[in-house]
């Protein structure tokens, strides 16, 4: 498929400190559009609204998956973006999931790239800042009813973003939810389908509420074994050990998860993907077997947590401070990333 490019005429003021996180957008965004049985129209061009029926599918049943994914550049200028192709890859999965059509990776992939490197002067420098990279379908028929729609709009934005936390790495308090579950096998919860997040903001806005952070899931059926936190995957280092819930079918298979599964590894660190139950993260953190609670996910890299709360009692994790082995592990992934240290893993899409 051909590429276009459809110049602006006016370019945005960019920020001269880092927006909020998801906030402000670039200049240019990459579109293609499905019908007829095929992607088509494929181009860059200038950020935009849609303009859409009221009846279209999305806003009704939403038909919808998305992605997240980074590109950094360093003080020297060379531009990275992390491991995008496993992102189109799960992009791909998610579509089957929904009856979304597949895309092309490769191509998309090529016009992402396309798309950086126009946009480059959008990227910030900063350590711990970066190219939030957006990609998402949505279902786009002008009909109501329940089926696969035949038609989509497949697009890409890009935001710069600030550190994650503009308190540095702060550690993050959760409450564990008893009353809501995220997902459940067989449903589309180790997808990156739109709807898994309408169903948890309630949650998350009742554990603002009394304070906390982010919301500890735990299975669906038994609501004993953690899952996941908010939209990060969960690393314990427990008995000298990491511990990651192993992907059962209703936890996202994250990026950053498989990276850090990686790394490490390659540590010599011994990790362990197995069921965990929150019977079990309790009587450790008492017992001092458990030193450390980390949260994995493409915006926040690491999050340490320094506190969880289970049955209205509150649990200090490692005196509430970052561990060693989260320090650690951020300090690798973001090097890899920016440039820092050598991409031994191929992790990086180097576009300079
Ligand atoms: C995106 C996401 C993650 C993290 O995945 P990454 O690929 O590491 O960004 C974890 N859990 C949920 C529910 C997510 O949506």
């Amino acid at each position: 498929m051909e590429l276009k490019i459809i110049e602006t005429t006016k370019k945005k003021q960019k920020p001269t400190s880092t927006p909020k996180f998801g906030t402000c957008f670039t200049d240019y965004m990459f579109v293609m559009e499905y019908g007829n049985g095929e992607w088509k129209n494929a181009r860059i061009q200038p950020y935009a609204p849609f303009s859409l029926d009221p009846s279209t599918s999305v806003f009704h049943y939403g038909q919808e998956v998305f992605e997240g994914c980074k590109a950094f550049k360093n003080k020297k200028g060379e531009i990275r973006i992390f491991r995008p192709w496993e992102n189109f890859k799960r992009m791909n999965a998610s579509c089957a999931r929904v009856c979304i059509p597949q895309i092309d990776e490769k191509f998309v992939l090529s016009a992402l790239e396309k798309l950086v490197m126009l946009e480059k002067d959008w990227i910030p420098t900063d350590e711990g800042t970066a190219l939030y990279i957006r990609p998402a379908v949505i279902a786009t028929d002008p009909a109501l009813g329940v089926h696969a729609a035949h038609n989509y709009i497949f697009f890409i934005i890009l935001c710069p973003v600030g550190a994650y936390y503009a308190h540095g790495l702060q550690p993050v308090k959760l409450f564990v939810e008893k009353d809501y579950v995220r997902a459940c096998k067989g449903g589309t919860g180790h997808h990156k389908v739109g709807g898994n997040y309408a169903a948890s903001i309630l949650s998350g806005e009742r554990a603002a509420q009394m304070g906390y952070d982010q919301v500890m899931w735990l299975d669906g059926k038994e609501r004993k074994y953690v899952e996941e936190v908010g939209s990060m995957n969960i690393f314990f280092c427990l008995d000298g050990k990491v511990v990651t819930p192993e992907l059962g079918g209703s936890i996202l298979p994250g990026i950053t998860r498989k990276s850090v599964i990686e790394l490490l590894r390659s540590r010599g660190i011994e990790v362990e993907e197995r069921i965990i139950s929150i019977d079990e993260i309790v009587e450790k953190t008492k017992s001092g077997a458990l030193t450390e609670i980390f949260g994995t996910g493409t915006a926040a890299v690491i999050s340490p947590v320094g506190h969880f709360m289970y049955d209205n009692v509150e649990y200090e994790v490692g005196n509430g401070k970052m561990g060693k082995i989260a320090t650690e592990v951020y300090d690798e992934l973001t090097g890899i990333q920016n440039g820092r240290l050598p991409d031994k893993f191929n992790w990086v899409d180097k576009l300079n």
